[in-house]
């Protein structure tokens, strides 16, 4: 590809992994981007995602107990994780999205939101439903 610099091609794979894995850690994006560019190092790809993040151009999100993951949907939301199969799940929830741009509520001042929900997600859900009625 003539004119198009190789850390822009890098950057462009780094950001379609993210937009097609669910919240991935950056080793979760690194193994995607191997399989198409197997001369990407690590390093460089923890340094991409870091760049996007310091950008603005992703999101890290922190979980309890997880690897930081990347979010490519930047409008305000929370996260659902799933108990069952630890899958992350974007919630959008009203009002939300005001908090999370920097209410202040109780005298605080908030600057940054990370939300995080635990349940069952919707295909474990239906999993069980259809067990559910198989016993039945
Ligand atoms: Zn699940
Ligand atoms: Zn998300």
């Amino acid at each position: 590809m003539a004119g198009v610099p190789r850390n822009t091609k890098q950057k462009q794979a780094v950001y379609d992994a993210l937009c097609r894995l669910d919240h991935p850690t950056a080793t979760e994006v690194y193994e995607y981007v191997r399989s198409a560019h197997p001369t990407l190092s690590r390093g460089t790809v923890f340094r991409v995602l870091g760049g996007f993040a310091a950008e603005g151009r992703v999101r890290r999100v922190t979980l309890e107990g997880s690897d930081a993951r990347f979010d490519h949907t930047l409008a305000p939301h929370a996260h659902g994780r799933c108990r069952l199969c630890g899958r992350v799940t974007d919630i959008f929830l009203p009002d939300y999205a005001s908090i999370a741009r920097g209410a202040i509520c109780g005298g605080f001042q908030i600057e940054e939101c990370d939300v995080e929900f635990s349940g069952i997600c919707s295909e474990c859900n239906k999993k069980q439903m259809r067990e559910d009625a198989k016993e039945e």
